[in-house]
C-alpha cells in the first residue's frame, strides 16, 4: 500500500509531543533555577512558573485527550540544548554576581522556545477546528508570556540596584582576577584570558 500522506493533524500530534518533553523539562529547569537564585523576588518567580508549568504538563495531556492520541513524549533537541546551556552557565557563572542575569537568561531562552512552539500549536489547532485545545493551548501560551515580560522587569530591576550598589559602596578590588574555579579549559582558546586586566587592545571597543 501506498505511504500515506503526512497531514496538519500529524505534525499537531508530533510536535504535541515535542512540547510534551519540554513542558517536562521546563519543570526540572524551573525548580533547579529557584534553588539557584539568589534574588528573592527571582526566586519565587521561578517556583510560581514551576507551579505552573505542571499545570501546562496537564493541560497538555488534556490535548492529547481531545484528539484521541495517547499521551507521549518525543525528545526535544531544542530544549536539551536550552538545558545543557543552562547547566554550563550555572558552572561558569554559579557563583558569581553575575549569576542570577545568567540564570534570567537561560529561563527567557526556555520561555521564548515554548512562546513558539504554543503559538504554532493554538493556530493549528484553530485551523483543525480544535477549539477547546486551542483554548488550553492559549492559556498556557499567555502564561509563558507573562512569565518571560516578569523576568526582563526582574532583570532591570536587579542590574538597576546592581549599578547603584557598586557605586555606593564602591568595593576596592572588586573586578580583581580572583583565580579560583578558572581556567576549566572548556572554552576555546581565543576566549582565554578574558577577564585578564592586562589583554588590552582586543580591538572589541568593549569599554568606550
Ligand atoms: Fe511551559
Ligand atoms: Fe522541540
Ligand atoms: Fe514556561
Amino acid at each position: 500500500m501506498a505511504a500515506k500522506r503526512k497531514t496538519l493533524n500529524d505534525a499537531f500530534y508530533e510536535t504535541l509531543k515535542d512540547v510534551f518533553y519540554a513542558e517536562k523539562q521546563s519543570v526540572r529547569a524551573l525548580k533547579k533555577s529557584a534553588k539557584s537564585a539568589a534574588n528573592d523576588e527571582l526566586k519565587q518567580a521561578f517556583e510560581t512558573h514551576a507551579e505552573e508549568s505542571a499545570h501546562q504538563v496537564e493541560r497538555l495531556q488534556q490535548v492529547f485527550e481531545i484528539i484521541g492520541k495517547p499521551a507521549r513524549s518525543k525528545t526535544c533537541e531544542a530544549m536539551q540544548g536550552l538545558t545543557a546551556e543552562m547547566e554550563e552557565d550555572l558552572e561558569d557563572f554559579g557563583d558569581s554576581p553575575a549569576a542570577d542575569a545568567v540564570l534570567i537568561g537561560c529561563a527567557q531562552a526556555v520561555e521564548h522556545y515554548e512562546i513558539a512552539r504554543y503559538g504554532t500549536l493554538k493556530t493549528w489547532a484553530m485551523q483543525l477546528g480544535l477549539e477547546d485545545a486551542a483554548k488550553l493551548l492559549d492559556e498556557t501560551l499567555q502564561e509563558e508570556k507573562r512569565t518571560d515580560e516578569l523576568l526582563t522587569q526582574i532583570a532591570e530591576r536587579a542590574n538597576a540596584e546592581g549599578d547603584e550598589g557598586e557605586g555606593e559602596e564602591d568595593e576596592e578590588g572588586e573586578d580583581q582576577p580572583k583565580s579560583k574555579g578558572r581556567g576549566k579549559g572548556k572554552e576555546d582558546a581565543d576566549d582565554e584570558g578574558e577577564d585578564q586586566p592586562k589583554s588590552k587592545g582586543r580591538g572589541k571597543g568593549k569599554a568606550g
